[in-house]
């Protein structure tokens, strides 16, 4: 499905709601930009936000732009819509993406039919906005289909 399609139920769809925790990286989405904490001991990158650093336990994360680029680690197409709120948006991909700095990301691959999409597929960070708040990062093909 295409990022529109998505953006068509916007209205309807269940959204995130940033608190503490998560509120940077809302903020550089609304702003076109992917950041995940980044430890500034070892360098290690990780996502979901945690308060320590899970490769050496330092408390000093800090939220860092990354490439936006990565690849299918595994993806599963949904046919039946989980509510009536992507009732319109079905088929869609939710997919793991290994992003290039090496943590996983669980987002939508947009922009290709569901029935195209391949492991290892080579992909990019697009923003879809859904509300003044909350805009998700999703994933095309770097290659157009
Ligand atoms: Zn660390």
């Amino acid at each position: 499905m295409t990022a529109q399609a998505f953006a068509r139920v916007a209205s309807e769809r269940p959204l995130p709601v940033p608190d503490a925790a998560t509120g940077p990286y809302w903020q550089a989405a609304r702003e076109e930009r992917l950041v995940i904490p980044r430890c500034d001991d070892c360098g290690h990158y990780h996502f979901y936000p945690r308060t320590l650093c899970p490769q050496c336990s330092s408390p000093a994360l800090k939220w860092t732009q990354v490439s936006g680029h990565g690849a299918v680690y595994s993806f599963t197409v949904i046919y039946r819509a989980p509510s009536p709120a992507f009732s319109t948006a079905v088929p869609y991909v939710i997919a793991a993406v290994k992003l290039a700095e090496g943590p996983h990301l669980m987002t939508n691959i947009v922009g290709i039919a569901p029935d195209a999409v391949r492991i290892a597929m080579p992909v990019q960070v697009v923003f879809q906005k859904f509300s003044g708040e909350i805009t998700l990062p999703m994933f095309e093909p770097v290659e157009k289909q």
